[in-house]
């Protein structure tokens, strides 16, 4: 895979004095997708509209196609194709006068097959008036804005909130086919099961600063269990297995390790078990543990 189609070249946001973004750098490869995760707040957004330019930096540069991605960059802005988390278009236009509104920016390229295809796939009806869409329809249509010039990279922020979940099938196989032709995407959302399913890396951020960037499968590779023990000799069992846990009310504890379930089970031969229930973690799990 080529290297660096984006690249954060350490992206600082203060909004007065409030630190948003600290000190943030990533690249990402050409044809992958992205996915850049966190709690709210945690400078998502703030680092999307960076790279959009929608703000201005503190400090930082983003490189796109290693060049510098200015303010009026026009040509270099081409390549991309953004969804906004939230979608704020002319409320006064219909569909239609908004896609050929944003198709006449792009007449070097004939975009109209795709178009058509988009708003044929995601059932949008382009006589309605943009102020009297749904939620829904209205990310529908910031989806079609975003994809029919066919760009290079897709910087996605929570592009599902509002779909429906046949609707949310018909994006996510949109995003394959967009990764089989080589569709570099950036892919910002809460809902931490998009990730194990369509991304190839993740981007863990929180208060500002990235914490961990790392391969989906990876992740999946650690074997890590989820393990819950009722024991009325949960004390001695928390020390003999050097646990982090906190005892609770009816003498049972969770925890994840990767301990194996053979190992797991010879240390605790010599208790009196309740209950013993060992799951493979979900990349939830382990994603909420970077969370909390
Ligand atoms: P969410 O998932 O809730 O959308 P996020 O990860 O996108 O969150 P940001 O919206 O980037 O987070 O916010 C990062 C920090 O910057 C938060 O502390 C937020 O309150 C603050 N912030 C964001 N926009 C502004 C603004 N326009 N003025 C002042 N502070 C802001």
């Amino acid at each position: 895979m080529e290297k660096n189609l984006l690249e954060i070249k350490g992206l600082t946001k203060y909004y007065d004095n409030i630190l948003a973004v600290n000190n943030l750098s990533l690249s990402l490869n050409k044809g992958e997708i992205f996915g850049f995760i966190g709690p709210n707040g945690a400078g998502k957004s703030t680092t999307i509209r960076s790279i959009m330019n929608l703000i201005n930096k503190t400090q930082g540069k983003v490189l796109l196609n290693g060049q510098e991605l200015g303010k009026d960059d026009i040509a270099l802005k081409k390549l991309i194709g953004y969804l906004p988390s939230e979608i704020h278009l002319y409320e006064d236009f219909t569909v239609k006068q908004m896609l050929d509104y944003h198709a006449s920016f792009y007449k070097e390229k004939n975009i109209s097959q795709k178009r058509k295809e988009l708003v044929t796939r995601l059932k949008l009806d382009e006589s309605k008036k943009i102020e009297d869409l749904s939620l829904g329809n209205l990310k529908k249509l910031g989806i079609v804005l975003a994809f029919m010039h066919e760009p290079k990279l897709l910087i996605l922020d929570e592009p599902t909130s509002g779909l429906d979940p046949i609707m949310q099938q018909v994006f996510y196989e949109l995003l394959k086919e967009e990764k089989q032709k080589g569709t570099t995407i950036f892919y910002s959302t809460h809902i931490l099961s998009e990730v194990s399913k369509i991304c190839d890396r993740v981007g863990i951020i929180k208060n500002g600063e990235l914490l961990k960037i790392e391969k989906v499968d990876e992740i999946l590779k650690k074997n890590l269990n989820l393990v819950t023990i009722k024991s009325e000799q949960l004390e001695a069992i928390i020390k003999e297995l050097d646990l982090d846990a906190n005892l609770k009310n009816d003498n049972t504890i969770k925890f994840k390790n990767n301990l194996a379930p053979d190992k797991l089970i010879k240390c605790l031969a010599k208790y009196k078990i309740d209950k013993l229930i060992i799951e493979e973690a979900t990349l939830e799990d382990i994603f909420l543990h970077y969370y909390m």
